[in-house]
């Protein structure tokens, strides 16, 4: 089959759009040169993607400065009203983005359907609405001035996203920024750039003007380092891992860029002797389970009560064994294939780093066979592991792979949970209130699910402490991470300062 055949075949109406958009037009890189995207379910490729060099960099840069003086100085509420018609079109051609996210990820088509998509309009909508509500102050100075806050969009900045969820970034990323007033120059991940490209589609079609964003599918060593690098970008929005957040807080020194990092994780999710055990059971499998466990607040660290540990693992480990694993494009999948072969590849090594440490395999840790063989699939896998200290329980897998510790007392349990650098999603399970607030309060966490796990709404800041990363996105700390704060002084009974009097 050739490309549009296989576009087709997986239900797509529309041609997929593969090229860089740049002010407001779809073009090649300068290079020439392309990128295949895959399709993990059975690596066949579904589209030849432009690839952005620096000279493309350089061009976005150019038409976002362009765009900024006229976007930022937009009334607040027109700027909201284009991501609120955004926010419509995503919902009317949800199907169509629904299946290209499936296709280039391996998410499930019911996540992807019921989750991404909605997820995604939700956030442009809500920005759009935050655009005209989110305000300077005015502050009580000495008597005869007024002093009051400006909130000022930053200018022209770079985002750099990852391929677990990147219609959904795109949306974190850019709503905020757009809402406040900034240009934007965006770069998806080298293996899942499409439904970013059809968002940049849709943005134009909502009226957003040409170059206020700018999206340069490229390499992260060439592409996403030269924004980080870039002296005409004034702020940084990284969201991936530790290693690489480091990187571009070193590249950001050049002209002092703000920078913003969503990091790695390694969620504790504690179920405590008095929990519900249903309930515990089936959301610590989402927690881990729901997009093939590819997501930095998955809770990877199952922390078990010894005095329910039997009973809680009677339960789960059947629940994913029952998993369905198949094609995204299926509405009765569960789960899909890893987002790529490399990445089934480092998942799979860490059962034998469980191995080498006396760590027990309870399910899965293998690909299935079959007519999954050639996709990037693997089973839903728990591992027991002897300490907390193990690799497997202190490195971020990033795939269906739970690693499971016990404890005694509530201070063992807490002990575990923030015995690890990392410092974003956690959760616990239990009947007792106090307890519950107590480790809300104790958790070196960015984010506490209590008797859940795993919730996002794009009111409620979501970020990391530790190296997890700093900055927060949703709600009004994002508004407050792409604007800076000017003070203005007004001498309002015209005095004159007496220091020097003449
Ligand atoms: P990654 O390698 O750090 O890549 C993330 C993005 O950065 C990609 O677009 C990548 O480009 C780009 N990149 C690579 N090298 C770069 C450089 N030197 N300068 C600038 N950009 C560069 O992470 P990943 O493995 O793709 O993603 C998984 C990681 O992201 C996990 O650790 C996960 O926890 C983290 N994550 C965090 C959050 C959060 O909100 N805290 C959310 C999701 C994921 P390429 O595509 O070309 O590699
Ligand atoms: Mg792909």
């Amino acid at each position: 089959m050739n490309l549009v055949d296989i576009q087709q075949a997986a239900g797509l109406s529309k041609p997929i759009r593969h090229q860089l958009f740049i002010d407001g037009k779809f073009v090649d890189a300068e290079s020439g040169e392309t990128l295949a995207t895959l399709n993990p379910h059975d690596n066949s490729t579904i589209a030849e993607v432009a690839l952005a060099g620096k000279a493309d960099v350089d061009k976005a840069v150019a038409a976002a400065q362009r765009a900024f003086p006229k976007w930022s100085r937009l009334a607040a509420a027109d700027r909201g009203r284009i991501l609120l018609r955004l926010a419509d079109l995503i919902e009317a051609n949800g199907e169509e983005l629904a299946r290209l996210e499936s296709l280039d990820t391996g998410h499930p088509i019911r996540d992807s359907r019921n989750l991404d998509v909605p997820r995604t309009a939700a956030c442009f909508r809500y920005f759009g609405g935050m655009a005209d509500k989110f305000q300077g102050e005015t502050i009580p100075v000495e008597a005869g001035f007024l002093n009051y806050t400006l909130r000022e969009p930053v200018g022209v900045v770079g985002q750099v996203v990852p391929w677990n969820f990147p219609l959904m970034f795109t949306s974190w990323k850019m709503a905020p920024a757009l809402a406040a007033g900034n240009t934007i120059v965006m770069k998806p991940a080298e293996i899942t750039p499409l439904s970013s490209l059809r968002i940049a589609e849709l943005m134009a079609e909502a009226g957003l003007p040409d170059g206020v964003v700018n999206m340069v599918p490229g390499l992260g060593s060439v592409a996403g380092q030269y924004i980080a690098e870039h002296m005409d970008i004034a702020k940084v929005a990284f969201t991936g891992s530790t290693a690489t957040g480091r990187r571009v807080i070193q590249a950001s020194a050049g002209n002092l860029k703000k920078v913003q990092l969503e990091l790695g994780g390694k969620g504790a999710n504690i179920v405590f002797e008095d929990a519900n055990l249903v309930a515990a059971v089936n959301g610590s499998a989402w927690a881990i389970f729901h997009n093939q466990g590819q997501a930095c607040i998955a809770g990877s660290r199952l922390i078990l009560h010894e005095k329910i540990a039997d009973a809680f693992l009677e339960k789960f480990i059947p629940l994913a064994k029952s998993v369905r694993l198949g094609n995204p494009l299926d509405a009765s999948t569960e789960m899909g294939p890893l987002t790529s072969a490399l990445h089934r590849e480092r998942v799979l090594s860490y059962v034998d780093v469980a191995r080498a440490q006396g760590g027990e395999v309870l399910a899965g840790g293998k690909s299935p066979g079959g007519d999954l063989a050639n996709g990037c699939y693997v089973e839903p896998t728990i591992v027991r592991a002897a300490s907390y200290l193990d690799r497997v329980a202190q490195e971020e897998v990033f795939g269906p792979f739970v690693t499971v510790l016990t404890f005694k007392t509530d201070e063992e349990a807490l002990q575990i949970a923030n015995g690890t650098d990392y410092g974003l999603g956690s959760g616990l399970w239990t009947a007792n209130l106090q307890r519950a607030h107590k480790f809300a309060r104790e958790l070196h966490a960015g984010m506490v699910w209590i008797n859940s796990y795993k919730r996002v709404n794009p009111g409620s800041p979501f970020g990391g402490v530790g190296q997890s990363g700093y900055g927060r996105e949703m709600g009004f700390d994002a508004m407050r991470e792409y604007t800076q704060v000017k003070s203005v002084w007004v001498n309002v009974d015209a005095q004159i300062p007496p220091h020097f009097a003449r």
